[in-house]
């Protein structure tokens, strides 16, 4: 069975798909927002062009742009859309039908959620590194997408969604390699979906889901899980050691595409703001952190940096002539 039939209609009457036809399709999950003041654009330049050691810290805002809906936009992210929500931590250890409904939903989500490609914020923080300007990227999602960009320096706050990890052993694989077990494992699963969520879930019936095999992990037999920081899971110490120490040494916080509801993200905005270190954050509405940027603008990522990008290059080309 074919769940994009199924799931489509309803999909695009939930996010105003119709209506939304103009806009290009990659900007399908991107809110709305006013064009962005000239003095605003400045001051993120005059920013960026300014510091040389830069954290960098991104949310689900940034990936949008390359057709991964967000959580918490207005009309668009995911909690707008639907009412699924992420499974909680406990509930993923405690419940063998939960993690058997979890990585069915996870395979068949995996192709398309793995063939996503950067976009152009990806890849200007990735000439902003070359060019020596980024300490390192901090970044909340779990989609690959700076290192598919070829960012170096990057702290994965929530873990990755290409890495499945064992809860009872230092075992770690890779996910395309866990796709393949699935597929010999599981060879009457024939479900695939278009559907694309911020953490690669789909939606399946109980019916597709019931017999769906979970392979145990390989060294000890132990439950596999993505090495995902799920909702009430504790983001581990050496990653929070590893982000503190970095904003410790940067020169500046620039902050894209995240509300900073999540408190891990949060206390890195806190930590920079303690340290005395200026931040600028850029995103589509309101954030946590507000209060405390030197420099907020609001626009959408992609085009705000492709635009700063070119001014600083121009300027850096002219100061050769
Ligand atoms: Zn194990």
């Amino acid at each position: 069975m074919n769940v994009i039939c199924t799931n489509t209609r309803e999909i695009m009457n939930k996010i105003g798909y119709l209506s939304c036809r103009s806009r290009s399709s990659s900007l399908t999950f991107v809110p709305k927002c006013e064009p962005v003041k000239d003095s605003d654009l400045l001051k993120l330049k005059d920013f960026i062009h300014n510091h040389n050691s830069i954290c960098i810290l991104t949310g689900a805002g940034i990936s949008t742009e390359s057709g991964i809906p967000d959580y918490r936009s207005e009309g668009v992210g995911l909690y707008a859309r639907s009412d699924r929500r992420p499974v909680p931590y406990k509930d993923f250890c405690a419940s063998e039908a939960i993690r058997r409904r979890y990585w069915a939903r996870n395979y068949v989500g995996w192709p398309r959620f793995s063939s996503v490609k950067p976009n152009s914020t990806h890849k200007i923080l990735k000439k902003l590194e070359d060019a020596n300007k980024v300490r390192c990227t901090i970044t909340q999602n779990v989609d690959n997408l700076h290192t598919k960009a070829g960012s170096r320096r990057v702290i994965e706050l929530h873990g990755t969604a290409f890495r499945v990890m064992c809860l009872n052993c230092d075992e770690r694989i890779c996910r395309y390699y866990l796709q393949d077990v699935f597929t010999r494992m599981n060879p009457n699963m024939t479900a695939t979906s278009q559907m694309i969520r911020p953490d690669g879930d789909v939606d399946l019936s109980q019916e597709q889901v019931e017999g769906f095999q979970v392979p145990p992990c390989e060294n000890c037999g132990g439950v596999l899980k993505p090495d995902i920081i799920f909702f009430g899971d504790n983001v581990p110490r050496q990653v929070v050691e590893s982000v503190k120490y970095n904003v410790e040494h940067s020169d500046s916080l620039l902050v894209l595409g995240t509300t900073l509801t999540t408190y891990s993200g949060y206390r890195i905005a806190l930590q920079a703001n303690n340290a005395g270190k200026p931040i600028a954050i850029l995103n589509i509405g309101k954030t946590r952190a507000d209060d405390l940027a030197e420099v907020k603008v609001e626009g959408r990522c992609g085009d705000i940096l492709s635009r700063i990008y070119a001014m600083i290059d121009q300027r850096k080309e002219s100061m050769k002539c």
